[in-house]
């Protein structure tokens, strides 16, 4: 198992213009720097207490990404540095996030997370809720949507997978913009089907560090 070697092999499958979110949720710290001396600036966690503690122990040039499921009395504790939210699934969240941005001073970049998968245990906006979403959220001045999140039923039958991504590439070409350039999709079982589709960022973990325990 060697982490820099997982990194480049993941880095030289990505066409230029697709950004490899390193999802490091819970390994341990030397396994973040060992990926962090291959070069990987960008990880992503999904609990915020973890993120919060890593982000105190680990190399201050690191970019952290909140990818998992965002609970609105939490937003406090990263919203001092946290350089994007990728599941953002409520206007309610959005208007915490907005708040707790303005309170230190920053502009918080998000990603509407979409419900594009069958399974109905995924969280996210319905894919006609989003034009409203983005309309509704104008007047917060300290969020920014960059773009669109989502995540493929946990299946074997690619043609699914395909086709749900698609649905989601889809809907970002309508809105895309001078802001809205992100289409995270992607992970380390689909990152390569996600990329045909059209993604420009990929959260890939297990691919990278090993499976984890759950
Ligand atoms: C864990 C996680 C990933 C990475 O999963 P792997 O299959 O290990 O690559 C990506 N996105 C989200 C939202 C996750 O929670």
């Amino acid at each position: 198992m060697c982490i820099e070697n997982n990194i480049n092999n993941v880095l030289s499958s990505l066409p230029k213009g697709v950004t490899l979110v390193a999802v490091s949720k819970t390994k341990p710290n030397s396994d973040l720097l060992q990926a962090y001396h291959a070069g990987q600036k960008v990880f992503g966690e999904n609990k915020v207490q973890e993120l919060v503690q890593k982000s105190e122990d680990l190399p201050k040039d690191i970019i952290w990404h909140m990818i998992g499921h965002l609970q609105t009395n939490k937003v406090k504790f990263i919203a001092p540095f946290v350089s994007l939210i990728h599941g953002v699934d409520s206007i309610k969240l959005l208007k915490e996030i907005n708040k707790r941005a303005l309170q230190n001073n920053r502009v918080i970049d998000c990603l509407l997370q979409i419900h594009i998968a069958t399974e109905s245990n995924k969280f996210g906006f319905d894919l006609s809720e989003v034009n409203e979403v983005i309309n509704n959220t104008n007047e917060f001045l300290n969020i920014k949507i960059i773009g669109l999140m989502g995540m493929a039923t946990f299946t074997d039958n690619k043609d699914q997978v395909i086709q749900e991504f698609n649905s989601l590439k889809v809907l970002f070409e309508t809105i895309k913009n001078k802001d809205i350039t992100t289409l995270s999709m992607g992970m380390s079982g689909d990152y390569k089907l996600a990329i045909e589709q059209g993604s420009t960022m990929v959260r890939v973990g297990s691919a990278i560090f090993g499976h984890r325990n759950k």
